[in-house]
């Protein structure tokens, strides 16, 4: 795996409705990938890659059919807060932005982003739930869980220097690093810089392909698909891949029917979830596909949350979707683990649909 991407792609923030940092950085990594490339009014990174044929010897008459257009969506927000309020005692309160469990928000490190455009004036900051420690809290504190909105964050500067520095807007990421732990990759943002990763790699590795592929990086998909319903609008494709994580919990105490995925057996191929059902013959085809190059799939279903396959699928006159899934241990919090096969098999099979469409 080519962890410096990963982890540039993890570190690099983008909370949504404030992906700029992120977009610049996918902009930069794909400039010389597309034959085009263009932002939408929404924010999203649109990168069209132009049919390339295989060479032929054979004088066959040249198909002058439209190429079929194939979109893919891989959403590059990742869920995160603002801040809400900039107190007198100089500690922040946030907004959430996107589901956040927040019993594994205590004692983190968190990142405030001041300016959009300059990493330079960004502050680290300490967050925890408001009240006393441990040692001096009474029972009933001790087993309360706290709302995100009681949540404080200390930058460990004089109130008068944070007002100075710090706005209401102002967006603040989860601070961590890519850890490999045995077979896994384990950060935070996995959801949802992995299908980032892969779509890029993918396309890199990309050899012939008939069809016309329109890559979007799409934004605001953590506070409800936002971004992806105006950019299939505006590409109309023929089929559309929507790349994501899903749940992967099969871990002590989850009985086998809960699990959705199963870290290591291979690529999610997504039946359903609560914002799609997918192409029925797209997903027949996907599995055929995986068995007749031998990479490792399974089918999964999620039956609460769903991904930008929903805004694919019924936007305008509509498209055919499927959903490639990247089964993820411990989503949303800042240890999100992917196994280093199930990525590799997301992939090839990506690669195999592509040079096959
Ligand atoms: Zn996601």
């Amino acid at each position: 795996m080519d962890l410096q991407l990963l982890e540039q792609l993890t570190t690099t923030p983008g909370v949504a409705g404030r992906e700029h940092r992120i977009r610049n950085f996918i902009a930069d990594q794909t400039a010389d990938l597309f034959d085009e490339s263009f932002v939408d009014e929404l924010g999203n990174l649109h990168g069209i890659l132009r049919p390339k044929p295989k060479p032929s010897k054979s004088k066959k008459k040249k198909n002058t059919a439209a190429p079929k257009k194939i979109m893919i969506a891989a959403h590059m927000d990742q869920i995160g807060f603002m801040v809400r309020h900039v107190g007198d005692d100089g500690f922040l309160r946030l907004q959430n932005i996107g589901g956040f469990d927040p019993r594994n928000l205590f004692a983190r490190v968190v990142t405030v982003h001041p300016d959009l455009n300059d990493p330079r004036k960004d502050l680290d900051g300490i967050m925890n739930p408001e009240g006393r420690p441990i040692h001096i809290a009474t029972e009933d504190e001790k087993k309360k869980i706290p709302d995100v909105s009681e949540f404080i964050v200390d930058l460990g500067l004089a109130p008068a220097a944070v007002k100075k520095k710090i706005k209401i807007g102002d967006m603040v990421t989860l601070k961590a690093p890519v850890y490999q732990i045995g077979n896994l990759i384990c950060s935070q943002c996995l959801d949802n810089r992995i299908a980032s990763y892969i779509a890029i790699r993918a396309l890199r590795n990309l050899k012939y392909h008939a069809c016309e592929i329109h890559m979007v990086f799409t934004v605001q998909e953590e506070v409800g698909l936002r971004g992806a319903g105006p950019a299939v609008y505006q590409v109309q494709p023929d089929v559309a891949i929507s790349l994501d994580t899903t749940v992967c919990c099969d871990l002590p105490g989850v009985p086998p029917k809960d699990r959705c995925t199963i870290s290591g057996d291979g690529v999610g191929l997504n039946v359903l979830d609560s914002a799609a059902i997918v192409d029925f013959e797209l997903l027949e085809e996907f599995d055929a596909l995986a068995k007749q190059k031998k990479i490792k799939a399974q089918r999964t279903m999620l039956h609460r949350g769903g991904t930008d396959a929903g805004p694919l699928q019924r936007t305008a006159a509509g498209s055919r979707v499927m959903t490639i899934l990247t089964p993820t241990r411990y989503i949303h919090t800042v240890t999100e683990a992917v196994h280093k096969n199930d990525v590799a098999a997301a992939e090839k099979l990506l690669i195999a649909y592509l040079e096959r469409a």
